[in-house]
């Protein structure tokens, strides 16, 4: 039997105090779904104690493979217990319900690949600037505690509406450096992941690498050898030179960080501390980057067709003063009005 126990069982006292004892379904009201992963989905809530706004990743532990469900549960709720940094995610505890266990965490607007979807244009070099900023730090947190986030990309980057920048999605961080397993998501996967398979240890700068990658995507919109199938992707990374960024119009410091970040060998890669003092987030930026870029995503969010809208509308859900609730109570999805037009 693993560390964990079996599913959902709580005789582990090191096991059980990991979560809250109350009924959450009793604490939480307005759920709104605003992401969903292999997992299960992640809602809007409101704690009604406080009207307080949070997000509920609601992940199953039922069905096949439950222990290895419970099992990740525990992984990436020990996780969130350890952060205490700005740039990465608040986690505000745990609860289980009918074989479904609800992590609460701050409520972010949404994430840096949204703002792509949304604006279907590259950020500009300022706005990726002040991204990577948030994230580096947040990366440099984790690395210092010996942690490895393992799944960098603009999907895992959040935004919050005073302008913040988080990392979130721990559920494939390692608590150990260095680590060996083949973990991440193929096209952001630093070559070191992938040979690791059969060449032994990587370390922090795997996610330096992703960060590198990440740049690109903000600056593309996807990230290199996006229209490749996985697997070919894999092996062109492992194989072939580190891609660079494809227009000529980014400034020299932005395109000395990508190259630092995506230097193939990792010894000659940086680590997320030696690259904080790199120019390209260091110089001198608006301190409103990043608020009046989520403004400019709300206001290109209003002027959505329907489709679109219905998909990205989650960006404006704190806006109504008592939540989308409010406005639309318990409705269908399929009739609930526009209700910020
Ligand atoms: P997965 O492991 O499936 O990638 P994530 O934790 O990344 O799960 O969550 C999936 C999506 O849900 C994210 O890409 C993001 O859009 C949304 N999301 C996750 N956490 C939050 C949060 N705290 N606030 C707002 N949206 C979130
Ligand atoms: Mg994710």
């Amino acid at each position: 039997m693993p560390a964990g126990g079996r599913a959902g069982s709580l005789k582990d006292p090191d096991v059980a105090e990991l979560f809250f004892k109350d009924d959450p379904e009793k604490l939480f009201s307005d759920l709104r779904e605003i992401g969903h992963g292999s997992f299960g989905a992640v809602y809007f809530a409101r704690d009604v104690r406080n009207s307080e706004v949070v997000a509920i990743k609601k992940m199953s532990y039922s069905g096949k493979q439950s222990n290895e469900k419970w099992q990740d549960i525990i992984k990436e709720v020990r996780f969130l217990q350890k952060l205490r940094h700005p740039n990465t995610i608040q986690y505000r505890g745990c609860y289980l319900r009918e074989h479904t266990a609800w992590l609460v965490m701050e409520y972010c607007l949404g994430s840096a690949s949204d703002l792509l979807e949304v604006h279907k244009k590259p950020l500009q070099e300022v706005e990726i600037a002040a991204v990577t900023h948030g994230a580096l730090q947040g990366l440099a947190y984790l690395h210092s505690h010996n942690m490895i986030h393992r799944d960098v990309k603009a999907g895992n980057i959040l935004l919050s509406e005073p302008g913040l920048v988080k990392l979130g999605d721990f559920g494939s961080a390692s608590i150990m450096a260095p680590a060996n397993s083949f973990v991440g998501t193929p096209y952001w996967m630093a070559p070191e992941v992938i040979l690791a398979m059969d060449e032994g240890q990587y370390d922090g700068k795997v996610d330096v690498w992703s960060l590198g990658i990440t740049c690109i995507e903000l600056a593309e919109r996807k990230p290199p050898l996006f229209n490749m199938n996985a697997m070919s992707a894999l092996y062109h990374i492992a194989q072939n030179e580190s891609p660079v960024l494809q227009s000529g119009h980014w400034s020299e410091y932005f395109r000395n960080f990508v190259d630092s970040c995506l230097q193939k060998i990792p010894q000659d890669r940086p680590t997320s501390e030696v690259l904080l003092k790199h120019r390209f987030v260091l110089r001198e930026r608006p301190p409103t980057v990043i608020m009046d870029l989520i403004q400019r995503t709300k206001d290109a969010v209003r002027e959505l067709d329907n489709l679109q809208y219905r998909k990205m509308k989650k960006i404006l859900f704190q806006e109504a003063p008592n939540g989308p609730g409010a406005e639309a109570p318990e409705e269908e999805e399929e009739t609930e009005p526009y209700m910020h037009r």
